[in-house]
Formats: structure tokens, C-alpha cells, sequence
């Protein structure tokens, strides 16, 4: 009979309680303690608004980047096929 797993509640589980990727998490949570995954998951995964915004204007300022870069590529691809 097929199950689906306890933790992440997506994969199908057989014989376990947990799915493979699952069981290195809850590994992970028994050598760190509940307690302090809870708090390592609060500080990296979850984000306030303030936090929210400055990653989105530090991912747009990295698209400006990258946008410039590749003008600036393609510029000089330009000027060397026009210089003999
Ligand atoms: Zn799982």
C-alpha cells in the first residue's frame, strides 16, 4: 500500500514514513535538534517584507548588470567586425 511521506507530503512512500530527501532532512533536524532547525529555517528561508525588497532590488540590479554587460558585448562584437 502506498503512503505518501510524512514530511513533505508529496512523494509516495512504501515501506518508510519519509521519502529519501526526507529522511537526510529529519537526519539533519536530529543532529542540530528541533529547536535549532526551527530557528536556522526562520533566519534563511524565512523573510520579512524589508528583506523581501532588498533581494528583489539586488536581483534587478543584477539584471541591469548583466543586460550592460551584454550591450557592451555586443558592441565590441560590432566594432570588431567594422575594424578591418
Ligand atoms: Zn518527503
Amino acid at each position: 500500500m502506498v503512503f505518501q511521506c510524512y514530511l513533505c507530503d508529496a512523494a509516495p512512500v512504501y515501506l518508510t514514513y519519509f521519502c529519501a530527501p526526507c529522511t537526510e532532512t529529519r537526519r539533519i533536524l536530529q543532529v542540530y535538534g528541533a529547536e535549532e532547525t526551527r530557528n536556522i529555517i526562520k533566519r534563511v528561508c524565512v523573510r520579512d517584507n524589508a528583506q523581501r525588497n532588498y533581494k528583489i532590488s539586488s536581483e534587478l540590479k543584477k539584471d541591469i548588470e548583466s543586460l550592460k554587460n551584454t550591450d557592451h558585448k555586443l558592441k565590441m562584437i560590432k566594432f570588431s567586425k567594422e575594424s578591418p
